[in-house]
C-alpha cells in the first residue's frame, strides 16, 4: 500500500459535473480519498507521515474510463489483424501491455468489449492479483456474433480457433454462448446488432442479429448480474437493441428521432467512439487501412456525427469509449476521444463527465470511482494546466504529471522509475543534469512495434 497522500493548492474537478473548487485539497488515506475541498477545509494537522504535494497551477481530476477497449487489438489495418495474423499468446501479452498503457496514459478503469478466448478475463485476473500493473478492468469474452455478422470474419473453410467472434444462430447458441463467458468470468457481455465498415460480410447498415436473439441474450446476462454492450449501427439495429434492454449502445451512428425516443426512456447509454470512425477515414489511408474499408467509414461518418448530436440535445448519457488498437488510434492516445467530443458539441466538462462519472456507471462501478469524493478509491490525475479550458491536455504526456490508483503513482510524466518499481520504494531523485543512463532504453520487441516504428 502506497503512502499517504495530501495533494494541496489545486484546482479540483470531482467528476460531478459542478464547478471546480480553486485552491483544493485531496486527501489520500488507505488508498481512498477521505476528504476533498478547499485547502482550509482539508486538514491532516495531526499527520507527519504523509506524501505531500503542492499542486499549484494544477489541476486534479479522477481518473477517467475507457468504456470501449479492446486489448488484444494492436495495430489493427483489417479484419485478420485482430484475429488471424498473430497467436492468441502473443495477444495475450500485447493485451497485457495495452492495459498497462491505459493506465499510465490516465484511464484507471476499463470495460473490455471483445477479446480473443478468455484474454480479458485473464488480464483482468493478474491485474487484480497484483502480477500485471493495469487498470481496474470489467472483462468480457468473444464478441457474441451471427453467422455473416460482425465479427464473422472468414470463410467456411478457415477454422479459426482463437477468433474474435462467437458464431451463434438462435435463441438457443445465443444463451449458451451467455453462460459459457459467465462460466469462466465475464462480467460483460458484447452482442451485435448490426455490422461495420472492417467486417468481411456485412456493413454498418446491415441489422444482423435478431430482436429475440439480443432479448434473449440480455435476459440470460442480467439473470447472472453481468451488462450488456451491443454494437449497433443501423437505425433499426440501435432500436432493437434498445427494444431487447442493452445496457449499452456502443458506435449508434445513424439514430433517429424514435430511437433517441427509445434509448431516453430506456436510459440506456451511448458510447458513441467518435475518434475511431473519424480517424478510419482521416488516418486510415496513411498507415495502410485498406481503401475499401476507409470508403465504407466515409460513408458513415457525416451521418454518425448527426447522431452524437441529436444524442446530445436529446440529454442521452454519453460515455466515453475509444476502440483504440487499430494502426491509427493506439491506446497511448485514447483521450482523443474527448477531443472530438468537443468538436462535436460537447463543453470539457461533459467530455470528463463521460470520461468519469457516466463511465463509472456504465461499469457498476459508480459507489467505488468516477467521482472524488470520500470514500472512492483514490483513482486521480494531475495535470499540468486546466482541461476545461483546453481538454486536448489529456492526451498530452507532457501535462500529465501523475496518475494514480489506489493513491500509488502508476504513470505520468512523474511516474516511478523502472528500478523503483522493482525494488517497491522510492530513490533519490536523479541529479536534474544527469542524463538518462544507455542501459535504461528497453529494445521493444517486434510484436510491440508501431507500424512507423519497424518501417525505421
Ligand atoms: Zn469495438
Amino acid at each position: 500500500m502506497a503512502r499517504d497522500l495530501l495533494i494541496q493548492n489545486a484546482r479540483v474537478i470531482d467528476g460531478s459535473g459542478s464547478e471546480p473548487i480553486e485552491h483544493g485539497s485531496v486527501l489520500v488515506e488507505g488508498g481512498r480519498i477521505s476528504s476533498v475541498g478547499t485547502i482550509d477545509a482539508v486538514s491532516a494537522a495531526n499527520r507527519t507521515d504523509l506524501r505531500k504535494l503542492d499542486a499549484t497551477g494544477l489541476t486534479v481530476m479522477t481518473g477517467m474510463v475507457d468504456c470501449h477497449f479492446h486489448g488484444v487489438y494492436q495495430d489493427v489495418t483489417c479484419w485478420e489483424d485482430y484475429d488471424l495474423r498473430r497467436s492468441i499468446e502473443h495477444a495475450t501479452i500485447l493485451a497485457a501491455r495495452n492495459a498497462q498503457t491505459l493506465l499510465e496514459v490516465g484511464f484507471t478503469s476499463a470495460r473490455d468489449t471483445g477479446t480473443r478466448g478468455m484474454v480479458g478475463i485473464a488480464v483482468r485476473d493478474m491485474i487484480n492479483e497484483g502480477v500485471l500493473v493495469g487498470p481496474r478492468l470489467l472483462a468480457g469474452g468473444q464478441i457474441i456474433t451471427t453467422t455473416g455478422g460482425l465479427a464473422d470474419g472468414y470463410g467456411s473453410w478457415i477454422d479459426n480457433r482463437a477468433s474474435l467472434g462467437r458464431v451463434v444462430d438462435g435463441i438457443e447458441e445465443v444463451v449458451k454462448a451467455v453462460r459459457e463467458q459467465v462460466k469462466y468470468g465475464a462480467e460483460t457481455v458484447k452482442l451485435e446488432a448490426s455490422g461495420t465498415g472492417i467486417s468481411p460480410y456485412s456493413d454498418s447498415r446491415k441489422q444482423t442479429m435478431t430482436v429475440e436473439e439480443m432479448a434473449a441474450a440480455v435476459k440470460e446476462a442480467h439473470r447472472n448480474g453481468v451488462r450488456v454492450a451491443c454494437h449497433a449501427q443501423a437505425t433499426e439495429s440501435i432500436k432493437n437493441a434498445v427494444r431487447a434492454g442493452v445496457d449499452t449502445v456502443e458506435h449508434g451512428s445513424f439514430l433517429d428521432e424514435e430511437g433517441t425516443e427509445l434509448m431516453r426512456q430506456a436510459a440506456t447509454v451511448l458510447v458513441p467512439t467518435i475518434s475511431v470512425l473519424d480517424l478510419y477515414v482521416t488516418r486510415g489511408p496513411d498507415v495502410g487501412v485498406p481503401q475499401w474499408i476507409v470508403e465504407k467509414f466515409q460513408g458513415d461518418l457525416v451521418e454518425h456525427r448527426q447522431s452524437v448530436k441529436m444524442a446530445l440535445d436529446a440529454g442521452i448519457p454519453m460515455a466515453v469509449g475509444s476502440d483504440s488498437g487499430h494502426a491509427f488510434n493506439p491506446q497511448s492516445e485514447i483521450a482523443y476521444e474527448l477531443e472530438m467530443m468537443v468538436d462535436a458539441g460537447f463543453t470539457p466538462m461533459q467530455a470528463i463527465e463521460s470520461a468519469t462519472r457516466i463511465g463509472a456507471e456504465v461499469i457498476g462501478w459508480e459507489n467505488e470511482i468516477g467521482q472524488l469524493s470520500p470514500g472512492m478509491f483514490a483513482d486521480l490525475l494531475v495535470v499540468d494546466g486546466n482541461p476545461l479550458e483546453d481538454v486536448r491536455m489529456l492526451r498530452d504526456p507532457a501535462r500529465l504529471v501523475s496518475v494514480y490508483k489506489d493513491g500509488a503513482l502508476a504513470g505520468g510524466r512523474a511516474a516511478p522509475r523502472r528500478e523503483e518499481l522493482e525494488l517497491g520504494y522510492e530513490l533519490a531523485p536523479r541529479p536534474a543534469s544527469a542524463e538518462p543512463d544507455e542501459s535504461d532504453a528497453i529494445e521493444r520487441p517486434c510484436c510491440l512495434k508501431t507500424s512507423e516504428e519497424l518501417e525505421h
